[in-house]
């Protein structure tokens, strides 16, 4: 009983303080990055198991008590409230293999129209890259500065902002890199999935008919030279971006936290199971089941990536 005076008071009672009047001056949203994520969360969250054989809710799984109490019987072992006083805490699960945000998926394309891909090409160049520190935008140093007096403007509002940005990104429609002189192609969703691809065929001068060629049982109509930018390459990307190449382009924030690398895993209290069958099984919130199927795909993926079973087996469970 002692321990319960002692402990933090959580509830779901909202926080006022008697501060008296203020006046909100301005209101940035911003997305959370990984690590934020991760640094916010109570626990990992990895077992797609949900309640045990004691019918308790499993450790690291979306039910961990350490996330809030699942049903009025719990206590949550963060907090030591109950099903009515705690507010619930986050955990996150570690991605396998990076994802694009959706959400941000039209942003990450008009950023890497602006910005030098030549990271994308090859192993070899990427090492070169990364040591170098190079992912600039496609402006020249005259354009850029400019262009960054303007943006810096404290008068300038966000219409204007927004228009300048639209020029700045007409400027940056280059075919060479006005840096490091690699090519620069059109950016566009690939048609069979959510990725990304960097087609510079258009682009290729003297070299495009030798490669016609070379190929010729292919059609030229048909022949695209691109290549694709995975969400791992386009993080590197966004990684080598300058600071002032992100406000020549309008953003407030840094531009990887479009690749979702954590998924955070909202509370138990939003999500609530409930015991039927006189306690034989349980009824699980859509967002836990949508959750548990991102989870098993997660291990999957990943147990095949560490060779734990044959790639054959890895496919069949994707499938079925
Ligand atoms: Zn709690
Ligand atoms: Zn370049």
């Amino acid at each position: 009983m002692a321990r319960r005076e002692e402990k933090l008071r959580c509830t779901k009672e909202l926080y006022n303080e008697d501060m008296g009047p203020r006046r909100i001056k301005s209101i940035r949203f911003s997305a959370l990055s990984g690590e934020e994520i991760k640094n916010s969360a109570e626990v990992q969250v990895w077992n797609n198991r949900i309640y045990g054989a004691d019918l308790r809710p499993v450790q690291n799984g979306l039910l961990d008590p350490r996330m809030g109490a699942a049903n009025k019987a719990g206590v949550c072992t963060t907090c030591h409230g109950n099903f009515s006083e705690c507010p619930g805490h986050f955990g996150y699960l570690k991605l396998t293999l990076l994802v694009f945000n959706v959400g941000f998926f039209n942003s990450i394309l008009n950023i890497l129209e602006c910005i030098c891909k030549l990271l994308g090409f090859c192993t070899y160049l990427a090492t070169l890259i990364m040591l170098s520190g190079l992912s600039r935008i496609l402006l020249v140093e005259d354009d850029r500065k400019t262009y960054l007096k303007k943006m810096r403007n404290p008068k300038a509002d966000v219409a204007m902002k927004n228009a300048l940005m639209t020029k700045i990104r007409d400027r940056c429609k280059l075919s060479i890199c006005p840096w490091c002189g690699s090519k620069n192609g059109v950016v566009k969703k690939t048609k069979s999935s959510l990725a990304i691809a960097h087609d510079f065929s258009r682009t290729i001068d003297g070299s495009k008919d030798e490669v016609i060629a070379a190929m010729s049982h292919i059609s030229s109509k048909s022949l695209h030279i691109a290549h694709l930018l995975s969400p791992i390459i386009v993080l590197s990307l966004f990684k080598k971006m300058l600071d002032e190449d992100c406000e020549l382009l309008n953003m407030s924030d840094r531009p990887e936290k479009f690749i979702v690398t954590n998924i955070a895993i909202p509370t138990v209290s939003i999500r609530p199971s409930a015991f039927v069958d006189a306690g034989a099984s349980s009824n699980e919130d859509s967002i836990t089941i949508i959750l548990k199927g991102i989870i098993s795909t997660n291990s999957v993926l990943r147990e095949d990536l560490e060779g734990v079973v044959p790639p054959f087996k890895c496919l069949f469970n994707l499938l079925s």
